[in-house]
Formats: structure tokens, C-alpha cells, sequence
């Protein structure tokens, strides 16, 4: 047996909410006549595609790495995917490559905040991407689940799990239409989730749904006001043009508008948008960063300064404002009243 026991599937349609009925190549609904089909082993919830490819370009893209990593390591996977991939700026890939590729060290820093001390907790992924978070939370001893809606990630998730030898639920669905029962989970994370969505309102309301009564949220973005370069653009600035603006100067740097399905958020608009879903102990810090992330003796001398400055409450604040990436911790109340908002 693997170090954390899966959470034993029962789901519901993602589209009205009843129970649906396990088949050979996948899942039924009966209330509606749904069929949700298994690719990859992997069951696939999603009702429309996310903005970057069709279902069937996407379904082809999965099936294709699917077919590479029975040949090749996980590490060997990330590099075909962005390969593969041609609406990623060379400039960037090798960045996100590695960002992919470290995701299990940054995991660290989001189980201690998330569920610390507390072992075997039912917890989500949300947007568990390459699964980073999912392989450190399944060794630790958690139960967690994973959902994504790009299925080309998931396959290149289940392949590291399998590199970990960890038997882990992965699910393919849109996080507003997630195919889980309410109060399913203790704890979520929304790694860079929000600011992929394209309303964040319908997400928080899902994720505030999906956990138990006193269950707890662990949401990061990157920071539009920040001074630092941005995160996904490697961009000095470009939360402060205007839309357009953005657009021409992203094109011309990159080639590629590699924020054109992004949302630029600040600390206070996914504040009021935790809080709107009915979130509270809302708490904003700049992100929590690892001591043990390494790199050069320059990089880890940044570390060791932003973890110092994180710790002052002036300088907390500053970097909370201007810092690249943002952190949001808050809990559902405990006597709240799940079915309280439409769960359709
Ligand atoms: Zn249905």
C-alpha cells in the first residue's frame, strides 16, 4: 500500500448534480444522459474545453503523452510537452519546465500552512497541474485528491505518481463543475488556480462548497501591482498598463500574449472574492517561501533576505503589495450552512 489511502470515488455529475454510474469506458448519468469517458485512466468530467484547445485537440494532445512517458521518466515528459508545445515563448519554457519539475520542494511551505500537524486529512488539489503538491501531500500521508482541467497535465501528473510508486485520484474537470460531493474535503489548495479562471466568483463558490464545515483554503496568485518581474510573462511592470496596451507589449516581447486567458489579481480583489463566496479568517501574506528551494548562492542569499523581510509586519505588507506572488489562507465557518448557495 502507498503511503496515503485514495478517497474511495463516488461522483456526481458536474452538470445536474446526480449520482452517476460507473461503465466500462467511463461514467453515466442517468438523470441527464451525460457519458464522461475515461482517457488515459483517467476520468474525464469536463462539460466545455479550457480556453488554450478543443476537447478533441486536447484528448489527442493527452493520448500522445500518454503513449511517450510508457518510455520515458517523468522529467522526459515535461521536456516533450513543451516540445510539443508552440504557443509557448522559448524565453519562458525552460522557466516553466523547471518551475514544473521543483513543484514537489515548493510543497513543503503549503502543507505546513495548510494542514499542519494534521495527518491523513481528505484534501484537493485544485489545479493540481504536473502534481507537485499531490506527490509531497501523498507521501506525507494525506488523502489527496487531484483535479485539473487540462488532461494533458494530469497524464504527466499520473506519470510522476507512478515515478513515486503513489496510487492517487486524479480527475479532469472544470473546478466550477467539479464532479465531488459537498464538504467532501478538510482542505483545498488553489495553487495559481484563480487567476486562470475566467470569473474567479464561480470557483471560489465551488471550492467553499467542496469543503467540509471548518475546512480550510490555501489560495496563491501572482501579484498584478507587483515591481518584480511578472511571474508567467517574465515582465517588468505590465500590471499597471492598460489591457492593450499589455497585449502589444507581451506580443513584442514574447511573440506570444502569454496572458491572454490570464487574470491579473491583486491581494484585495481575491480577498473580497473569498470573502463573497463566504470564506472567513481571510488572511493575506506574500508567499510562503522554502529555505530548502536551493539554486545559486545569489538565489538562495533572495531567499533568505525575502524570508526575513516576510517575517517584520511593515515589511510583510510591503511585500505582500508589491511582491511577486501573493498567499490567501481562510476557513469555511464552522456552523456554516452548506446548501446555503445554488451548488448547480
Ligand atoms: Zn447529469
Amino acid at each position: 500500500m502507498s503511503a496515503s489511502t485514495p478517497r474511495s470515488p463516488s461522483y456526481l455529475c458536474p452538470a445536474c448534480r446526480a449520482s452517476v454510474a460507473r461503465q466500462d469506458a467511463g461514467y453515466h448519468c442517468p438523470q441527464c444522459g451525460r457519458t464522461f469517458p475515461i482517457i488515459c485512466g483517467i476520468a474525464d468530467f469536463r462539460l466545455a474545453p479550457d480556453r488554450y484547445l478543443s476537447l478533441a485537440d486536447e484528448r489527442a494532445k493527452a493520448e500522445r503523452l500518454h503513449r511517450f512517458a510508457r518510455d520515458h521518466s517523468f522529467a522526459e515528459t515535461v521536456a516533450e510537452y513543451y516540445r510539443i508545445t508552440d504557443d509557448v515563448p522559448p524565453a519562458m519554457a525552460e522557466r516553466y519546465a523547471r518551475n514544473v519539475l521543483a513543484g514537489e520542494n515548493r510543497a513543503s511551505e503549503v502543507l505546513s500552512t495548510l494542514v499542519a500537524g494534521q495527518g491523513n486529512l481528505p484534501m484537493l488539489d485544485a489545479g493540481c497541474g504536473a502534481g507537485g503538491l499531490v506527490v509531497a501531500a501523498a507521501r506525507a500521508g494525506h488523502r489527496i485528491s487531484g483535479l485539473d482541467i487540462a488532461l494533458r497535465w494530469l497524464v504527466i501528473a499520473a506519470k510522476r505518481l507512478e515515478e513515486e510508486g503513489l496510487d492517487v485520484e486524479l480527475v479532469c474537470a472544470d473546478i466550477a463543475h467539479p464532479p465531488f460531493p459537498e464538504a467532501t474535503f478538510d482542505a483545498v489548495a488553489a495553487i495559481d488556480l484563480f487567476e486562470h479562471l475566467p470569473d474567479t466568483a464561480p470557483g471560489a463558490t465551488a471550492l467553499y462548497q467542496l469543503l467540509a464545515p471548518g475546512g480550510r483554503l490555501l489560495a496563491t496568485s501572482a501579484n498584478r501591482h507587483t515591481l518584480a518581474p511578472h511571474p508567467v510573462a517574465g515582465l517588468w511592470g505590465i500590471g499597471y498598463l492598460p489591457a492593450e496596451l499589455r497585449r502589444r507589449y507581451v506580443m513584442a516581447r514574447r511573440g506570444i500574449d502569454t496572458l491572454r486567458y490570464l487574470q491579473l489579481l491583486s491581494p484585495r480583489m481575491l480577498k473580497n472574492c473569498a470573502k463573497r463566496a463566504g470564506f472567513e479568517q481571510v488572511r493575506l501574506d506574500p508567499l510562503a517561501v522554502s529555505p530548502a528551494i536551493g539554486g545559486s548562492a545569489l538565489r538562495r542569499l533572495a531567499i533568505g533576505c525575502y524570508r526575513a523581510l516576510r517575517t517584520a509586519p511593515f515589511t510583510n505588507r510591503l511585500l505582500l503589495h508589491l511582491g511577486p506572488v501573493f498567499q490567501l489562507t481562510a476557513r469555511k465557518p464552522v456552523a456554516s450552512i452548506s446548501n446555503q448557495r445554488n451548488s448547480t
